[in-house]
């Protein structure tokens, strides 16, 4: 089986060979936890699982190293927290919780590694000491910063020059800069800021170095992919080449993979829209389900309309699912399905077939092989609608799942529905208990 992936850097679709392929090296970059997740952040998340799950598929379960770190130390972290009068620890903390819960719910697979970049603050130094040695680094003022121009290909991925860089003001201009494009690499902490000691003074990291240096901690020098949102191209993903590049000598990954925007009512979803985008609020009145599927209704690259109509219509769908819905014995799958998905995560194709599926089972619907094949489809795009399952053994996810999705709805103060949750599990014979902290749950 190919795998063909779009590849930013080329602008062309490859066929992806991994350079070992008992181990597949794949890294994305992931939220800033300073308030709760909004959808925009669950579209990479949710499309990247799916080709983490194809790359299982292909090379093997335990062969695919995937890293999708937490960022934990920003401007918007201190900023918040300093409002809630928190530290940036706690306020972490707090969002990271809801994130997991999050994640749960969107039945996202656990990724092999999940890094906050704080405690990667000793190989960041160490990269920058030697990006110092090596000249593409200077110290200025308490600062360092990377020198854009001393690396040849500096816009290799975004195909800006730095004439464009520099002309299109996509930079900042500082004192402490010897060029505009210059980006920082470390900076002084300002009172009440978290701040690490460092040959340069104490101070913190800046954003870029972060992920450079938990890939090359976790996964090597060399990765086989490195994804992320669209919005990441310039300046950062731009800036991780650069100072991986010129630290290692060696390229830093050999395909790039970006998802579009979201748009919210045909606007660049933003967090001014309100709490309509916050996962959190979308899970208490959706079937996670249904907002999983509304995302891979649009090819990745593509930008989506997120709307209340796109959200009827994917629970039209699974509503029609229910009948069909079931355990099966084999692992087989449908070879236009997985085609589909092979050919750059081509996942609407992939739903479309399997409707199809479901349309050919309704002539025939004793046929084994079609069930398993929309049954096991379904699992591979990790689409388990949990509402669905209640007529099925029930199983561990998806009593963690309710729990989950219950939490939310408190935290929500939305008590109608966490009641409704627990009646809900009540009569499958579960019974839920509040502690001070979690909630367990027996058979009753
Ligand atoms: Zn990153």
């Amino acid at each position: 089986m190919n795998i063909n992936l779009y590849n930013t850097l080329t602008k062309k679709k490859e066929k992806f060979i991994p350079i070992n392929s008992s181990s597949v090296k794949m890294y994305a970059c992931g939220p800033t936890l300073y308030s709760n997740p909004h959808i925009g952040n669950f579209r990479p998340i949710i499309i990247f699982d799916v080709l983490f799950r194809i790359l299982r598929l292909t090379f093997g379960e335990d062969r695919v190293n995937y890293v999708r770190n937490i960022t934990d130390i920003d401007d918007k972290i201190i900023d918040k927290a300093n409002e809630l009068n928190i530290t940036t620890d706690q306020l972490v903390e707090l969002t990271q919780k809801t994130y997991h819960q999050n994640l749960n719910s969107l039945s996202i697979l656990s990724p092999t590694h999940e890094p906050k970049a704080t405690n990667y603050i000793s190989k960041m130094i160490e990269m920058i000491t030697s990006l110092i040695d090596k000249k593409f680094a200077y110290i200025s003022n308490g600062h360092v910063l990377f020198e854009a121009k001393k690396y040849k290909d500096y816009g290799s991925l975004s195909k800006f020059s730095l004439k464009d860089i520099i002309s299109g003001a996509r930079v900042e201009v500082a004192e402490y800069k010897k060029n505009p494009e210059d980006f920082v690499l470390w900076k002084p902490s300002k009172t009440n800021e978290p701040s690490w000691d460092s040959p340069w003074g104490d101070g913190r990291p800046g954003w870029h170095i972060e992920c450079s240096a938990m890939i090359s901690e976790l996964l090597g020098e060399t990765i086989d992919i490195h994804a992320g949102g669209i919005d990441l191209i310039f300046p950062h993903h731009e800036n991780e080449i650069a100072q991986s590049t010129c630290c290692h000598d060696k390229k830093m990954s050999n395909f790039w993979l970006h998802n579009g925007f979201i748009n919210f009512k045909g606007e660049k979803m933003s967090k001014s829209l309100g709490n309509t985008t916050i996962v959190n609020d979308l899970l208490a009145k959706h079937d996670p389900t249904v907002l999983k599927y509304s995302l891979l209704t649009t090819h990745y690259r593509q930008p989506i309309d997120f709307s209340n109509d796109l959200l009827s219509y994917s629970q039209n769908i699974i509503n029609k699912w229910e009948n069909f819905i079931q355990e099966v014995k084999t692992t087989e799958l449908d070879s236009e399905f997985v085609i589909a998905l092979l050919d750059d995560l081509n996942t609407p194709k992939a739903l479309m077939r399997l409707q199809q599926i479901i349309a050919n089972l309704k002539k025939d619907s004793n046929n084994e092989v079609l069930l398993a094949h929309f049954n096991n489809g379904l699992s591979l795009l990790g689409l388990n609608p949990s509402f669905l399952k209640k007529d099925l053994d029930l199983d561990k996810e998806y009593i963690e799942n309710m729990i989950s999705r219950r939490q939310i709805a408190k935290s929500n103060k939305d008590f109608e529905l966490a009641d409704k949750i627990r009646d809900e599990l009540f009569k499958q014979g579960i019974v839920l208990e509040d502690t001070k902290n979690e909630t367990t749950w027996k058979k009753n």
